[in-house]
C-alpha cells in the first residue's frame, strides 16, 4: 500500500515537471515552429537535459525507468500541446526498448546509455517504397561479409527522425529466399555512416517539425555485432513486440489530441454568442461536446489499461490495439467536433484547432493502420475464445 502510494507521488511530481516544462518552454513556440515546418531544435536540447529521451530505459543503464504508464501520461500531456515533440521521443523509445527487450549484454551496455542521454537519438526503419502493412515484403537486404560486418543495400520510407537522427532500428532481410518469410529478417542497430545517406525530408498534412525522411542504403556497413540478440531470423517478432508500445504511444497522442480539441471546444463555446447566448447553451453544441467528453474519457481508460498490461507483462496486443483504434479515431472526431464548433475561427490558422485537424489523420495510419487493428483485435477475441 505505501509502495503504492509512494508511486503515485512519484508520478504526480513526474507530470507536474513535464506540465512546467510544456507551458515554459514549448506551448510559446509552437504556432511559429509548426507554420514555418521547423525542427524544434532547442526543445530537443531541453527534453535531453530532463531525461526524456531515456525516460523508460532501465536506471541501470542511465535512464528513468518510468513505468509505461507513466509513459503514455507524459505522451497524452505532450501531445496535447504539440503532437510534434512526442514523436520525436515515441520512436526513439520503440527502438531503444528493441535493445532493452532483445539485445545482448554487450548491446544493452552499449548503446542504451548513450540512448537514454538522448546522445544517440533515432527511430525504426521499418517502411519501404513498396510496403507498409505487410512488413515481411521488405527488400532491403543485408549481407553477411566476412566475420566482421554486414554490408546492407535498399531504401527506407517514412522514417521518422531520419534526418536529425543518427540511428535506427533497422528491419533488414538477411536471408531474402527463406519460407517462411519472416524467418529470413534481422533488426540492425544502424548508426549513420558512409552509405547511409537521407535521400528527402518528405512533406506532410500535419506533423510538421519533426523530419520524416526517405533514406538509401548503398553498400552500407554495420559491424556484424550489431545484429539485435546476435542471431538472424528474429527480427520481426522483435519489431512487432515494439509495436505494442508504439500503439500504445500513438493511443496516448490520441488521447492528447482529443482532450486538446475539446478543451477548446468548451472554452470557445462559452464566449461565442449567437441569437443572444453562448453556444453551449444551444443544444446542438451540448450534444456535440457531450459524445467528446465520453470519447475522450472511454479513449483515456483504454489507454491507460492498455499500459497497465504492458507493465505487469501481459501480451496485449489485443488490449493496444483497441485503445489505438479508439483513440485515434477520437481524436478524429474530436478534432472535427472542435472544428464545428470554432466556426471559421476553426479553419483559421491563427488557432490551433486547425493543427488538431491536420495532426489526427496521421495516427489512424501509423503503427499499424486502423484497419489492420481491428483484423488483430478480432484474431485475439477469437484465439482467447476457441470453441
Ligand atoms: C508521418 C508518418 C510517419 C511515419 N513514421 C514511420 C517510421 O518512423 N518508421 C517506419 O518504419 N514507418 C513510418 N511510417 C509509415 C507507417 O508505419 C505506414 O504508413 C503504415 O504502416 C501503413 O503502411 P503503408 O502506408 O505502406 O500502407 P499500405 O500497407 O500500403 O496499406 C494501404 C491500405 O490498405 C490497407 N491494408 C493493407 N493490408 C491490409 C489487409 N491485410 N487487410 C485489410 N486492409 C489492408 C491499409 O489498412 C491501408 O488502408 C510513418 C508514416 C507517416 C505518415
Amino acid at each position: 500500500m505505501v509502495a503504492k502510494s509512494e508511486a503515485a507521488e512519484h508520478e504526480r511530481l513526474v507530470l507536474a515537471a513535464v506540465d512546467k516544462f510544456l507551458e515554459a518552454e514549448v506551448r510559446p513556440h509552437v504556432h511559429a515552429l509548426e507554420h514555418d515546418d521547423v525542427y524544434p531544435a532547442d526543445i530537443v536540447e531541453k527534453m535531453k537535459e530532463r531525461g526524456l529521451f531515456g525516460c523508460i530505459i532501465a536506471p541501470e543503464y542511465g535512464g528513468l525507468g518510468l513505468s509505461t504508464s507513466t509513459y503514455a501520461k507524459i505522451i497524452e500531456r505532450m501531445s496535447a500541446v504539440w503532437m510534434s515533440i512526442s514523436g520525436i521521443i515515441n520512436s526513439h523509445l520503440i527502438m531503444a526498448m528493441v535493445v532493452q527487450r532483445n539485445g545482448t549484454d554487450e548491446q544493452k551496455a552499449k548503446f542504451l546509455p548513450r540512448f537514454a542521454t538522448g546522445e544517440v537519438r533515432g527511430g525504426i526503419g521499418l517502411t519501404e517504397p513498396d510496403c507498409g502493412t505487410d512488413l515481411q515484403a521488405i527488400r532491403t537486404v543485408a549481407r553477411r561479409a566476412g566475420n566482421n560486418d554486414y554490408v546492407v543495400n535498399g531504401r527506407k520510407t517514412w522514417i521518422s527522425n531520419g534526418l536529425h537522427g543518427n540511428c535506427l532500428a533497422l528491419l533488414v532481410k538477411t536471408d531474402p529466399n527463406a519460407n517462411p518469410r519472416h524467418k529470413g529478417m534481422s533488426v540492425l542497430i544502424a548508426e549513420k555512416g558512409p552509405g547511409f545517406t537521407v535521400s528527402r525530408k518528405l512533406e506532410k498534412l500535419g506533423y510538421k517539425g519533426i523530419d520524416t525522411c526517405e533514406l538509401a542504403f548503398d553498400d552500407y556497413k554495420v559491424p556484424a555485432d550489431c545484429l539485435v540478440g546476435g542471431v538472424e531470423g528474429r527480427g520481426l517478432q522483435q519489431i512487432l513486440n515494439g509495436l505494442e508500445l508504439g500503439r500504445i504511444n500513438v493511443a496516448a497522442r490520441g488521447v492528447g489530441v482529443a482532450a486538446a480539441a475539446l478543451k477548446e471546444a468548451v472554452a470557445y463555446s462559452q464566449v461565442r454568442k449567437t441569437f443572444g447566448k453562448p453556444i453551449c447553451e444551444h443544444q446542438a453544441i451540448q450534444l456535440k461536446l457531450g459524445d467528446m467528453a465520453t470519447r475522450l474519457e472511454a479513449a483515456r481508460l483504454l489507454t491507460y489499461r492498455a499500459a497497465e498490461a504492458y507493465d505487469r507483462g501481459e501480451r496485449c496486443d489485443m488490449e493496444a490495439g483497441m485503445a489505438k483504434l479508439f483513440a485515434t479515431e477520437a481524436a478524429m472526431e474530436n478534432s472535427l467536433e472542435a472544428m464545428r464548433i470554432h466556426g471559421a475561427y476553426g479553419y483559421s490558422k491563427e488557432f490551433s484547432i486547425e493543427r488538431l485537424y491536420r495532426d489526427a489523420p496521421l495516427l489512424i495510419i501509423g503503427e499499424g493502420t486502423n484497419e489492420m487493428q481491428r483484423i488483430i483485435i478480432a484474431k485475439q477475441l477469437i484465439e482467447r475464445n476457441r470453441v
